[in-house]
């Protein structure tokens, strides 16, 4: 879930205007931490919480990268989102040579 967070956070940065508040997820813990290194605004905090939460429910393991899970346990509306924040961060990151940061592209 790091990758999404990262993610999450560097769409947020570019597209949403407001407050920001530290937010980080450790792969053991039960939720995000309200501390770290990247920044979203409350919107997208809830969102990750969101993600968070069905990926720690995801009854397969070893868990299938998302776009081929037989379930698609996201809402419509936030699978939507989750498309929407890769693709453009996925760009994002290209463009300045953060190629590094893809490798770990999971969904
Ligand atoms: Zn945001």
């Amino acid at each position: 879930m790091q990758v999404l967070v990262r993610f999450t956070a560097v769409y947020c940065q570019v597209n949403h205007a407001g407050e920001k508040s530290g937010v980080a997820v450790s792969d053991d813990a039960d939720g995000i931490l309200t501390t770290g290194r990247f920044s979203v605004c409350t919107d997208c905090r809830a969102f990750l919480a969101y993600a968070i939460e069905r990926r720690r429910r995801c009854p397969f393991e070893p868990k299938p990268a998302c776009k081929h899970c037989p379930i698609h346990c996201y809402r419509a509306d936030y699978r939507q989102r989750v498309r929407t924040i890769m693709s453009f961060s996925g760009r994002h990151l290209l463009l300045r040579g953060r190629l590094d940061l893809l490798w770990h592209y999971f969904f």
